[in-house]
């Protein structure tokens, strides 16, 4: 982790936030290059559940909502973690936490928290700080941020920022279904900015306490017979597998037991991934029910049904729920991709073997030597019209092939001396690194296939 972190870095992709002033804890900045994929991981998304799906729309909602939604929701009274004290040294943990990393046959969510303590006493857990086994009890820890809105600062003006972007989703879903006419089923998807004040945030960009979710919520009449369970569980794996090509034995189907599941919801199944510190959740995809609207609806006394044109009658619809976050995403693609490579003789690389489509650039152009540079330079501006092009003059060809090996780049594309006299130039592909010459005339159909 510690080398994909420096390379990231070096390379543009991922800075320490705030690090000029000496940084600000956990969180991270998407240089040039990490901002490209996340723009093309967040288009990917989008264009696979919301524009080319069948059944859905899309959505962006506020941060800042009316307070009642996240009295209604349950996030006020019921969004914390267990907090629990070093004595010795004053770090803060979650308990739950803690107990999972000393045993990770143990699903500390279904404990309560006498059930947590005991565990902690019984099992001399230590301090991962200072080894002491000597804590305070534990302690709910809310998780919203809090802030006020406008010049008074008393309860009334009290705001949170969203800790997920669900709720922004179900409070307009009526006017989602109205305006557009949609019939169920449907979905809503949205993708942006949450915050929750993780009291352990770490391993990079796994855990932060700003972060992007792409969350889809999926509405269906509980009478319809169809399994949408099955269905959005199945466009979750084709999604990671054809889309962002995520390797099948790098990510698990983990189905929660009945005593893990939240009280509304009938079926959640998490997928993981082997993350380089272990299996760790990416993407959740929950059964929620009717309990958000039923919520929503009895808090703001509006009807949320739905009226069935073909049976008359009022449903309040049902709904899958498939949530991931943008960050913990591109974690997986970024470590599937980082590859060190002995290529014999002394020699040896460091490539981005990311997919085509979330590459940075998908061509670099390069001259072999100065003579071509006007050639190298028009052929670069001629295919920045179809592709994301980089362009690179500096330093010797081998050196340059390393270049965008290093930040992922599939094609790089070389004119030399024999470009003039045959009108053809040659194209290196990036994990084979095998070279053919391709006619410029056949140069962009050529391109066009490999993407
Ligand atoms: P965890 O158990 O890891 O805290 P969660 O079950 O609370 O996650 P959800 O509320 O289901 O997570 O959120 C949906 C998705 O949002 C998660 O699968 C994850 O990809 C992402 N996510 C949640 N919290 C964070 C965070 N603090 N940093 C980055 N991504 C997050």
């Amino acid at each position: 982790m510690e080398k994909l972190i420096a390379h990231l870095k070096s390379q543009g992709f991922i800075f320490q936030g705030s690090e000029i002033y000496g940084g600000l804890a956990n969180s991270w900045d998407y240089g040039p290059l990490g901002v490209e994929v996340k723009n093309k991981l967040k288009q990917a998304w989008w264009n696979h559940f919301v524009r080319k799906n069948p059944y859905n729309i899309g959505l962006d909602s506020s941060i800042i909502l009316n307070s009642s939604v996240w009295k209604a929701s349950g996030h006020i009274d019921g969004f914390n973690d267990p907090l629990i004290d070093c004595k010795k040294c004053n770090s803060r943990w979650r308990a739950d936490k803690l107990i999972e990393e000393f045993n990770s046959e143990i699903n500390a969510g279904v404990m309560t928290e006498n059930q947590m303590e005991e565990f902690i006493k019984e099992q001399n857990i230590k301090c991962p700080k200072c080894q002491a086994c000597d804590f305070t009890q534990i302690r709910k820890f809310a998780l919203m941020f809090k802030t006020n809105q406008g010049v008074l600062e008393d309860e009334s003006s009290s705001v949170y920022l969203r800790p997920e972007t669900a709720q922004g989703i179900f409070i307009n879903f009526k006017n989602a279904q109205r305006s557009l006419r949609k019939k169920l089923p449907f979905g809503i998807g949205q993708i942006g900015k949450s915050f929750r004040n993780e009291i352990t945030p770490g391993n990079f960009i796994f855990r932060t306490r700003e972060f992007e979710q792409m969350e889809l919520e999926f509405f269906f009449n509980p009478s319809d017979e169809k399994d949408w369970f099955s269905y959005w569980l199945n466009e979750v794996e084709t999604f990671l597998q054809d889309k962002i090509q995520i390797n099948k034995e790098n990510y698990r189907v983990r189905s929660h037991e009945k005593d893990e599941l939240a009280h509304y919801s009938t079926a959640t199944s998490d997928i993981e991934f082997k993350f380089p510190f272990g299996w760790g959740e990416l993407w959740g995809v929950a059964h929620r029910g009717n309990f958000d609207l039923n919520a929503h609806q009895e808090a703001s006394k509006q009807d949320l049904t739905y009226l069935d044109p073909t049976t008359n009658q009022k449903v309040l619809p049902h709904v899958i729920e498939p949530s991931v976050g943008v960050e913990r995403m591109m974690l997986a693609i970024l470590w599937q991709a980082y590859h060190e490579e002995d290529l014999g003789e002394g020699n040896s690389r460091i490539v981005m073997k990311l997919p085509y489509n979330l590459a940075p650039y998908q061509i670099a152009v390069m001259p072999l030597q100065k003579q071509q540079n006007d050639q190298a330079l028009a052929l670069y501006s001629n295919l920045l019209n179809n592709f994301d092009v980089t362009y690179d003059e500096t330093g010797n060809v081998g050196k340059r092939y390393r270049r965008q090996d290093a930040i992922g780049t599939p094609f790089v594309i070389t004119v030399d001396f024999d470009t003039p006299e045959t009108n053809s130039v040659t194209v290196r592909e990036r994990d084979s690194m095998e070279q053919v010459r391709i006619n410029l005339d056949e140069l962009e159909t050529y391109l066009k296939a490999k993407f």
